[in-house]
């Protein structure tokens, strides 16, 4: 039986615990997310997108009405909340219908004009945590809006895979698929509910609730008897309008333009209702169950269902926590890891005064320098258990002030590598190690 002891303590670590599924990047793996993050954002700049930064929560409505009501993520998955002021707001699981409404908002599309926009940052679903799926995760994420051609669609899959070949990133897939538009899809979809109901038996509990709501949901359902039944299943693109035709055929011309090898997938259909003409994955032979590092695909019609004018888009977002986690498989460099260059070290406690001032110059000279930041309950550390500390953190360069050295206003030098250590100037030292550092360039 529990005591009212235990469950106090139960309680008091859960408090001390993120909430499941939410984790913490810690500096052993924040820098390589920074590495990702520089990659990416240059080749956003290579192909002239602009960063814009979002709100982590928007009206409960935008999600609803811009992906859809009859999705796993708004019917399952969204944090929702009603806010002091009794609105009801919900921390965003995806970026697209929040940057649709800020392009509106702002009138960056006014006129004809198209915006090429990005943004990177947290998103919330509320699903089941496994390895590469996490309540809390990050996505990169661009979109073309107010183009309506097949030439930005192409662009956005070459974008995507552009920042994955930057990445490094092997065995990668891509998956296409045209899902057509408000035209021709309910034609295809009373083909696909027939040929569903023909199969019913066969059929999972929640596909056969899809099968009214949103029958091309079963095109993607994992559970094996629904996959072989959905394996047979009538193609979208054999029963699309002409318009959506030609834009597909165009997509694909330009992806074999530009060499790019890519696979048809009929059964891809994704989980955001928003989509119309492309979709398109891509997938990691690297991540088991949860495969995609990337999802994306046209939106022609996401701006008037959330109330605003015609706006067509494309666009796509990918997984930044499965990007590094497919990086550290494989891997692949992730830049060099940021160090402290220099270790500022007291021979005695009358050098105190000077390493704190000498590693506050290197600092604001731009070189990363650390001290002994002792204190009266960890006590100042003696010099040798100093110079322990320079090992520990990699420093290039450590500086010793003593006795000497304050007599003299020098610093003594040392070479981390080479062990060869100069009395040097103390108002020099910056240009020292600065010099030293250049020819080892
Ligand atoms: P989606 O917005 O569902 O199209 O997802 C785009 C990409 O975000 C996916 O390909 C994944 O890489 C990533 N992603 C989606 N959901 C999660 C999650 N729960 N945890 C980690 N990454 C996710």
């Amino acid at each position: 039986m529990q005591t009212a002891d235990s469950k106090t303590i139960e309680t008091i670590e859960a408090q001390n615990k993120a909430p499941r599924g939410i984790r913490d990047i810690l500096p052993e793996e924040s820098w390589k997310w920074a590495y990702v993050l520089s990659v990416t954002a240059q080749t956003m700049a290579d192909f002239g997108y602009s960063e814009v930064y979002l709100p982590i929560f928007e009206h409960t409505e935008l999600f609803s009405r811009g992906v859809g009501d009859a999705t796993d993520i708004v019917e399952k998955e969204m944090y929702t909340f009603v806010d002091r002021g009794g609105r009801s707001v919900t921390l965003r699981p995806e970026a697209t219908a929040g940057m649709v409404r800020a392009a509106l908002e702002h009138g960056l599309c006014e006129q004809n004009m198209s915006s090429k926009l990005w943004c990177w940052g947290p998103m919330f679903r509320y699903e089941r945590p496994q390895k590469g799926r996490y309540r809390q995760f990050y996505q990169f994420d661009a979109e073309c809006l107010g183009l309506a051609g097949p030439v930005a669609d192409v662009e956005i899959i070459a974008l995507s895979a552009e920042i994955f070949r930057r990445l490094g990133l092997r065995n990668l897939e891509v998956v296409a698929n045209s899902v057509g538009c408000p035209k021709c899809r309910p034609q295809y979809r009373k083909v696909l509910v027939d040929y569903f109901t023909s199969k019913k038996s066969s059929l999972c509990e929640t596909c056969l609730g899809r099968l009214d709501r949103n029958p091309l949901r079963v095109l993607d359902c994992k559970v094996p008897e629904c996959s072989a039944v959905a394996d047979s299943a009538p193609a979208i693109y054999e029963h699309l309008c002409d318009e959506c035709a030609a834009h597909f055929e165009e997509v694909k011309a330009g992806l074999a333009r530009l060499n790019f090898p890519y696979k048809l997938d009929k059964r891809l259909v994704r989980g955001l209702d928003y989509y119309t003409k492309t979709a398109y994955e891509i997938l990691s032979g690297e991540l088991g169950a949860q495969n995609a590092v990337c999802g994306g695909g046209r939106y022609d019609n996401l701006a008037e269902s959330i109330g605003g004018p015609h706006l067509p888009g494309v666009g796509f977002a990918a997984g930044f926590d499965r990007v590094v986690l497919v990086m550290e498989q494989q891997g692949n460099s992730f830049g060099e890891r940021p160090r402290t260059e220099v270790y500022v070290a007291a021979q005695d406690e009358a050098a105190r005064g000077a390493v704190q001032i000498l590693t506050h110059k290197l600092r604001r000279e731009g070189i990363s320098a650390e001290q002994d930041a002792g204190d009266a309950l960890r006590g100042a550390r003696s010099f040798k258990a100093q110079m322990k500390s320079a090992n520990k953190i990699g420093a290039a360069w450590t500086c010793i002030v003593g006795a000497d050295e304050l007599a003299k206003g020098s610093v003594t030098v040392k070479n981390m590598t080479t062990g060869e250590q100069n009395l040097v100037a103390e108002e020099e030292v910056a240009n020292y190690i600065r010099r030293h550092e250049a020819r080892l360039i």
